[in-house]
């Protein structure tokens, strides 16, 4: 699907009087017509299987982004998988439906931030505490935001002498496991960074810490043929845009777009409003997926901008433009509820995630 819209792209590139190759066709479309979810627990898997089938290769959704952490049976580091992890036949299970309805599949891991989540902390640093970025910041039994210690989730140290060597082992057995070639590995929301009291960190530049450990990250990958995906907000300066510290970066780590490969693919999420930030992105060299989450009004604008900017692009700049990626924050299995109608959002008021996939699929098939 993707080589053969490449084929009637380049070739529209050598038309360079064409009225189609200076302005777009109108039969353009996105080259990533992305979904992301959590991976489904074992129970949830027929039920997203027929998900798989029935509704989102139809819909022509071509990526699949599966948060799986360490919800797999890891033959490597079993000491970090989670309950309810999901097997290599399950996971084949997947595959094969993914290969089936024409959908690339990427899992994710998160890595360096989201180490914890409110009270509970993450498999990896409860195995391996010695990799924890502020291990003097203790996760409280009752976890509030804002809080004292700046605490939203643990990070680990990227400079810990061991942590790559674990960090690598799920990189490739997950990889393997979902036969792909390109792996997501979070990066986003990191506010432990660089932090005074980390023998290692302490006092050093947050943008070249970020920016090493994408690097690292990615050459592990690039070695192998494989692509590394990440979260943009670490990229964007959130003070003079006036983002803020969620959707981009209030702790200095946004310098570090000058600093990483130019293939990491950049996943932009803007849930509020379609923050025209992917001309930034796609202008320093990146591919760049705008990402809604539970405004249909945001995702319809995505894809229309996504659209726009390909039309309007020299051929170059035009593949930047890479797509657009629906993101899910509740379990698959919640999803599907909402999905199919058997349950409502809990605060409808606030968005509905369900309805912007469906603004957003409506939108792309315009
Ligand atoms: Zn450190």
């Amino acid at each position: 699907m993707k080589y053969r819209l490449l084929t009637a792209l380049l070739i529209a590139g050598f038309c360079r009087f064409s009225p189609a190759a200076a302005q777009g066709s109108s039969t353009d479309q996105l080259p990533v017509r992305g979904f992301c979810i959590a991976a489904p627990n074992p129970e949830g898997l027929d039920e997203f299987i027929g998900f798989i089938e029935k509704d989102l290769g139809p819909n022509g959704i071509n990526t699949l982004i599966l948060r799986v952490d360490y919800r797999y049976q890891y033959n490597t580091h079993p000491e970090l998988r989670s309950e309810n992890a999901l097997t290599k036949q399950q996971v084949g299970r997947l595959v094969q439906a993914c290969k089936k309805a024409g959908i690339r599949v990427i899992p994710q891991v998160n890595l360096l931030g989201h180490q914890s989540w409110a009270s509970t902390l993450g498999n990896l640093l409860k195995v391996y505490p010695q990799f924890d970025e502020t291990p003097h910041v203790e996760l409280p039994e009752k976890y509030e935001w804002p809080n004292d210690d700046g605490l939203y989730c643990k990070s680990y140290c990227p400079l810990h002498p061991d942590v790559h060597q674990v960090v690598f082992d799920i990189m490739d057995e997950i990889t393997a496991a979902f036969e792909t070639d390109a792996f997501h590995a979070g990066l986003d929301e990191v506010f432990y960074i660089a932090d005074d009291k980390c023998p290692r960190c302490g006092g050093k530049d947050p943008a070249e810490l970020f920016a090493g450990e994408v690097t690292a990250l990615r050459n592990h990958l690039a070695a192998k043929g494989k692509e590394l995906w990440i979260w943009g907000d670490r990229l964007i300066d959130g003070k003079t845009t006036g983002i803020g510290m969620w959707e981009a970066s209030m702790n200095n780590t946004y310098r570090a777009i000058d600093m990483i490969p130019k293939d990491v693919v950049i996943c932009d999420w803007h849930y509020e409003q379609a923050v025209p930030t992917a001309p930034y992105f796609a202008m320093k060299g990146f591919r760049i997926l705008s990402c809604p989450w539970r405004k249909g009004d945001v995702a319809r604008e995505q894809v229309k901008s996504m659209l726009f900017y390909r039309s309007q692009s020299p051929q170059a700049m035009k593949e930047n433009y890479y797509g657009v990626l629906q993101t899910v924050w509740t379990s698959a299995e919640n999803f599907m509820d909402l999905y199919y109608g058997r349950k409502q959002e809990q605060a409808p008021e606030r968005g509905d995630q369900a309805g912007c996939f469906r603004d957003m699929v409506d939108e792309m098939k315009r």
